[in-house]
C-alpha cells in the first residue's frame, strides 16, 4: 500500500483541478489517498469519484488553519461528511475571514503603491471561497512586483512582513471540537514545522492537542525534513498518537515530494488509517 493523505488541489491553493490531482496519484503509484485542502471540502467529492475510477481507497479530508500559542497551527479532518450542511456551514465562516483578509491586505498594498492585488489574487483563486495569500504571491510575481513566488512571502507575506495580516483563525481547541463533533479524526499536520522559539514548545502543543481530543499526527511529511520525522515517531509512539503521512503537495512550485513521494510510516507506528479499515 502506498498512502498520501495530505495534498492540495486548486480548490485551495494546489495547482491541479482535483481530477488531475487524483491522476497524477494514481500515476505515482499511490493506492490510498486524502484530499486535504486548506478550509474546504468543495474538490472532495470530485476527488473520490476518480479515485473510485481508478482503484484508489480515498478517505474525506481538510486541513483547518487554526491557532495556537500566537502561531498559525494545520489541523487535518478525516473521515468528515463533506455534503453535510453543519460541516459546510463551518468553512462558509472561514471563508468570511478570508476575505475579509483579503482586502485588509490590498489596503496595505495600496499604500505601498500596489494596486489590484485583491481583484487580481481573487481572479487567480477562481473567484471561490478560499482566497489564499499564495494566489497574492501568484500574483505578485505575475505583475513582475516580485522575482519569484518565495520572494512574496519574503518581501510582502510572511508573519511580520509588511502586508501580513491575522485571520482570527479558529483555535486548535476549536477545530479539533468541530472534526470530532461531525464525527471525523484530528490529525496535527506537519508538526516540525512551526519552528517555534524553543524546541520544548512543539512538545506542548503535542500535549495540547491530545488533551483536546487529536488522535494523530503527521509523523512524515513532504513539508519538514527527515530528521523530523524519526523525531515525530518516536513522540507518536510514547505520547500514544496514531501515525499518518502526506507529501503536502501544492504544484511543481516548490520542490517537495509530489504525491505518494513523501517517506512511508516507519515501523513501529500504528498508521491512523487502520481507524478507517485499512
Ligand atoms: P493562507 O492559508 O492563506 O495564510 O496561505 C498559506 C499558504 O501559503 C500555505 O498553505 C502555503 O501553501 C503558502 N505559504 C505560507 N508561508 C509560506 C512561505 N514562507 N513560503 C512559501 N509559501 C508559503
Ligand atoms: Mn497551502
Ligand atoms: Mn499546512
Ligand atoms: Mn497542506
Amino acid at each position: 500500500m502506498l498512502v498520501d493523505l495530505h495534498m492540495h488541489s486548486n480548490r485551495s491553493d494546489g495547482a491541479l483541478p482535483p481530477r488531475a490531482l487524483v491522476e497524477l496519484a494514481h500515476r505515482n503509484g499511490v493506492t490510498l489517498m486524502s484530499l486535504t485542502d486548506h478550509d474546504t471540502m468543495e474538490g472532495v467529492g470530485e476527488a473520490r469519484t476518480v479515485a473510485r475510477e481508478l482503484g484508489i481507497e480515498f478517505i474525506s479530508g481538510v486541513e483547518i488553519s487554526s491557532r495556537w500559542g500566537g502561531r498559525g497551527i494545520h489541523v487535518v479532518g478525516l473521515g468528515l461528511d463533506e455534503t453535510r450542511e453543519d460541516v459546510t456551514a463551518f468553512f462558509d465562516s472561514v471563508a468570511l475571514r478570508r476575505d475579509r483578509r483579503g482586502r485588509e491586505m490590498n489596503a496595505c498594498f495600496e499604500k505601498l503603491g500596489i494596486r489590484g492585488a485583491y481583484e487580481g489574487a481573487l481572479a487567480l483563486a477562481g473567484n471561490k471561497s478560499i482566497l489564499s495569500r499564495t494566489h497574492f504571491a501568484l500574483w505578485l510575481l505575475n505583475e513582475g512586483w516580485v522575482k519569484n513566488y518565495q520572494d512574496a512571502f519574503d518581501k510582502y507575506l510572511r508573519p511580520g512582513a509588511p502586508c501580513s495580516v491575522d485571520v482570527d483563525w479558529p483555535t486548535v481547541e476549536e477545530s479539533v471540537r468541530f472534526i470530532r463533533e461531525k464525527g471525523g479524526l484530528a490529525v496535527l499536520a506537519h508538526p516540525g514545522r512551526y519552528h517555534f522559539s524553543s524546541d520544548w514548545m512543539v512538545e506542548e502543543l503535542l500535549k495540547h492537542f491530545k488533551a483536546v481530543g487529536g488522535e494523530a499526527i503527521e509523523v512524515c511529511s513532504g513539508s519538514q525534513s527527515r530528521s523530523d520525522d524519526v523525531r515525530f515517531a518516536a513522540l507518536a509512539q510514547s505520547m500514544g498518537f496514531l501515525a499518518s503521512s502526506g507529501s503536502d503537495w501544492h504544484s511543481d512550485r516548490s520542490s517537495r515530494p509530489k504525491p505518494g513521494e513523501q517517506p512511508q510510516l516507519p515501523e513501529g507506528v500504528v498508521p491512523v488509517w487502520t481507524r478507517f479499515g485499512f
